[in-house]
C-alpha cells in the first residue's frame, strides 16, 4: 500500500480544486497531476507540478530560428530535428516536479543525476517507517556470469526462501533496534540522526525531485535503459510514461533518436559499409575489442 488513507484523500481534494490559469496546460499530464503510481512493494512515483507543453519547446526554439524555420512545416517536424541535433537547450524550457518514494539503495543511484533539484525527507527530524523493499521472487537472482554488474538466473527453491527470509528478518531485527534506540521510555532515547545508521539500504526514503526536460531525458536514456538495476529502471518506466502523456511530441521524437536508436563508432560503420559489400567480417578482422563487437552484434539482433 503505497499510500494512506489521508494521503489518498489529500489528493483526491487537490484534484477536485481546478483552477482557470492562463499558463500552458498539457491536458496529458493534467490526468496524472498528483495521483501516485506505485513502483515496487512500498514505492510510488506522482508528479506534484510541472511548467509547459510541446508547444513551450517549439516557442523556445523559434527565438533562436524566427523566420528560418517556416521551412519546417509543423511542430512535429522541428521537435524531432531538434532532438537529432542535438538542440537541447528548447527541451529544458519544460520542467516536471515530481514526489518519488524509493529504497534508499535506489536513491543512491539516483542522486547521481545532478542537474536536478532534490529535498529528501529528513531522517535527522522525522522517524521512518518499518517499509522496506522485499524483491518479488522473479526478481531473486542469483549473480550474472557474464556481467559483473548485473543478474541472471531466478534463484530456486530453498535458496531462494532462506533469502527472502533472511532480507525480512535482518529489516525487521534492525529497525526493532532502531525503535529501541530512539525509544524515551526509561531512557534518554538516542538522537534521530544517529540512530537511523543501523538501517539498511532497502528501507524507503521519499523526496521531491524537480529537473527539466533535457535532463529527464537523459535520465530516463540511462535508467529506463535494460542495463540499469531493475529497481531504478521501474522508476524511470513509471515517470517515461507520465513524459508521454505530457509531452507526446517530444517524447516520440526520444524514443525514436535517443531510446530506440544507436551510435556506431567509425570503426563500426566501416564495418557495416563492408558487410554492405558481401563481406564477412568476424570480431577478429573487426578491429573492435570482444566486448564491442558483442555490442555490435546486440545492436542487429
Ligand atoms: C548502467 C549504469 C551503471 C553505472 N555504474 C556506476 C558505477 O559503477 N560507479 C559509479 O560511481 N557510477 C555509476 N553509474 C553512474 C554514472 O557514472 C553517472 O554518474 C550517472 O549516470 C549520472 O550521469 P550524468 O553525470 O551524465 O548525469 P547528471 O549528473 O544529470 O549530468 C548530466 C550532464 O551534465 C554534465 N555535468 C553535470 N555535472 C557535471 C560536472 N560536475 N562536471 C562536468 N559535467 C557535468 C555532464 O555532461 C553530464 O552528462 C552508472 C550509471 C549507469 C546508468
Amino acid at each position: 500500500m503505497p499510500l494512506t488513507p489521508e494521503q489518498t484523500a489529500e489528493i483526491e481534494a487537490a484534484r477536485s480544486l481546478p483552477r482557470p490559469t492562463l499558463r500552458a496546460v498539457s491536458e496529458g499530464m493534467e490526468a496524472h497531476l498528483y495521483r501516485a503510481h506505485p513502483v515496487l512493494d512500498h514505492g510510488f512515483i506522482r508528479v506534484i507540478d510541472y511548467m509547459g507543453d510541446d508547444s513551450a519547446i517549439v516557442q523556445a526554439a523559434r527565438v533562436s530560428y524566427g523566420a528560418g524555420t517556416k521551412h519546417v512545416q509543423n511542430d512535429e517536424g522541428l521537435i524531432r530535428y531538434l532532438m537529432r541535433h542535438w538542440h537541447s537547450t528548447p527541451f529544458e524550457m519544460c520542467e516536471i516536479k515530481l514526489h518519488v518514494k524509493l529504497p534508499v539503495f535506489v536513491a543512491r543511484q539516483w542522486i547521481r543525476h545532478r542537474t536536478a533539484n532534490v529535498n529528501e525527507y529528513s531522517a535527522r527530524y522525522s522517524i521512518l517507517d518499518r517499509e522496506f523493499y522485499i524483491p518479488d521472487p522473479d526478481q531473486l537472482a542469483a549473480q550474472s556470469i557474464v556481467n559483473n554488474q548485473g543478474r541472471g538466473e531466478v534463484l530456486q527453491g530453498e535458496e531462494a526462501a532462506r533469502v527472502l527470509d533472511l532480507l525480512k528478518s535482518d529489516a525487521n531485527r534492525a529497525y526493532d533496534h532502531y525503535e529501541a534506540m530512539l525509544s524515551q521510555d526509561g531512557q534518554q532515547g538516542l538522537a534521530r540522526e544517529l540512530a537511523r545508521m543501523n538501517l539498511p539500504a532497502n528501507i524507503y526514503t521519499q523526496w521531491y525531485w524537480k529537473v527539466d526536460l533535457h535532463n529527464l531525458f537523459h535520465f530516463l536514456r540511462l535508467r529506463a535503459d535494460p542495463h540499469a538495476q531493475y529497481e531504478i529502471r521501474v522508476y524511470a518506466e513509471a515517470i517515461a510514461a507520465c513524459v508521454k502523456d505530457w509531452v507526446p511530441l517530444a517524447y516520440a521524437a526520444f524514443e525514436d533518436y535517443r531510446m530506440g536508436g544507436v551510435t556506431l563508432s567509425s570503426k563500426a560503420i566501416a564495418v557495416v559499409k563492408r558487410m554492405l559489400t558481401g563481406e564477412t567480417v568476424t570480431q577478429e578482422t573487426s578491429g573492435m575489442s570482444k566486448g564491442e563487437w558483442r555490442e555490435f552484434e546486440g545492436i542487429w539482433g
